[in-house]
């Protein structure tokens, strides 16, 4: 790799080429002078600089427009890879990933962020180091990305009072995985899977839009400007902790009483289908009860689909309350597209069609005439997806390339 450093301090032109090809794929040069707006001699320049970083390859030739058919420059995506993790309330999801966002190899098991920072992240580790070996990487790391289920404060990557990750409030994540000797960058888990939802799912191409996960809690991601929203301190979408009519007052595990979350999120469910069966209320949540010792908020669903009252009603009610919340998102934001994910959002068409009803009883006219209402359809797939766009937009940002390049590679360069 060149060490091409007056380049390199000359930003501009290289972010441009390299988030053309990024974005919109291989691109000629006469391409790229139009994209970018830049002159023959310093686009010339700044493709052979990136050619010689190794970020760009000249391989395909293009389609002819008269004369000799031209070159075409396209990304590297196998020039390096990242490590992304997704890390659930229950579940942990590990990836590698190509430069481009591309999974190559994913893992996914149960886990308990309750058991807090070392064992979750040791875990990680070991699961990182299987996915390379699967993955047969030749390159080398270049960036890790990690989701976690509760705020951050994205500059520093240390989540912030999370209320479901004891043991984590202030944790240095990056320097848990400083002996990889790459950057680390850490988000709030919803964030992340928006993130997924606008590069690869039903947010691709659409400006402003808001992402819902419905899992053990409920947080929402917001996406301004075909950007991620992250508010001044990195708390923006914490939706889970809007206060919502209920009709009954339940203490949410914030502290709070009221919280959405405490009647609509995974864990409201469980706890609701549990006591029903406790008391007797529903004869399939019973034998459910007394067959597996727990209900989780998939057994709700379940039940749900077999027409179980008590089911119907969890459901109905938790797409009420959801509702209600996004009513207020919608107002207030306006966005085109609402995507409901997380484990509860695959409970069904019902819940969707509950939120959707809500939403369109009392939301303004104008601000649902061409508003859709839809389920992910990466499901498991956002947040690893998401954590590695998030991974590869910071590495090629206009702040941090020109830092790493004059150093010769990410590595070291955090
Ligand atoms: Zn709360």
């Amino acid at each position: 790799m060149a060490t091409q450093t007056r380049i390199a301090l000359e930003p501009d032109g290289l972010v441009a080429v390299l988030d053309h090809v990024r974005a919109h794929g291989a691109a000629s040069r006469a391409q790229l002078a139009q994209a970018t707006g830049l002159g023959r001699s310093v686009l010339t320049q700044r493709v052979d600089a990136l050619l010689d970083y190794g970020l760009l390859a000249e391989d395909r030739v293009g389609i002819s427009t008269g004369g000799r058919a031209p070159r075409l420059l396209r990304f590297r995506a196998d020039a390096g890879y990242l490590l992304v993790t997704d890390l659930g309330a229950t579940s942990t999801d590990v990836a590698v990933a190509d430069l481009a966002g591309e999974i190559v190899v994913q893992r996914q098991e149960a886990s308990d962020i309750a058991a807090g920072p070392d064992a979750v992240l040791a875990r990680v580790e070991e699961l990182f180091d299987e996915c390379v070996a699967e993955a047969g990487v030749t390159g080398s790391l270049w960036g890790i990305g990690i989701g976690v289920p509760g705020p951050v404060e994205f500059e520093s990557g240390r989540p912030v009072s999370p209320p479901i990750m004891p043991g984590w409030d202030g944790y240095a994540v990056r320097a848990r995985f400083a002996e990889r000797g790459v950057p680390v960058w850490v988000d709030n888990d919803v964030n992340v899977m928006a993130l997924g939802e606008l590069t690869a799912g039903c947010g691709r191409g659409v400006d402003d839009f808001v992402f819902v996960k419905i899992g053990t809690g409920i947080g929402a991601g917001i996406v301004v400007d075909g950007r991620i929203h992250r508010g001044a301190k990195g708390s923006a979408g914490d939706v889970g902790h809007i206060h919502v009519q209920a009709g009954r007052e339940v203490t949410c595990r914030c502290g709070m009483s009221g919280c959405l979350e405490a009647f609509a999120g995974g864990a409201a469910l469980a706890r609701d289908a549990e006591a029903a069966a406790r008391e007797g209320r529903s004869d399939f949540l019973s034998a459910l009860l007394e067959e597996k010792g727990f209900l989780d908020a998939a057994d709700v669903a379940v039940a749900s689909k077999h027409g179980d009252p008590v089911g119907i009603e969890l459901i109905t009610e938790a797409g009420r309350l959801i509702g209600q919340m996004l009513t207020g998102i919608v107002n207030f934001f306006n966005p085109s597209l609402i995507v409901i994910g997380g484990g509860v959002a695959g409970a069904g068409d019902l819940l969707l069609a509950t939120i959707r009803q809500a939403i369109y009883r009392r939301s303004l006219p104008l601000a649902t005439r061409d508003l859709i209402v839809r389920r992910s359809e990466l499901d498991d797939r956002a947040g690893v997806i998401g954590a590695a766009t998030m991974a590869a937009n910071e590495l090629f940002a206009r702040e941090y390339l020109p830092r790493w390049l004059a150093a010769g590679s990410p590595a070291g360069s955090a």
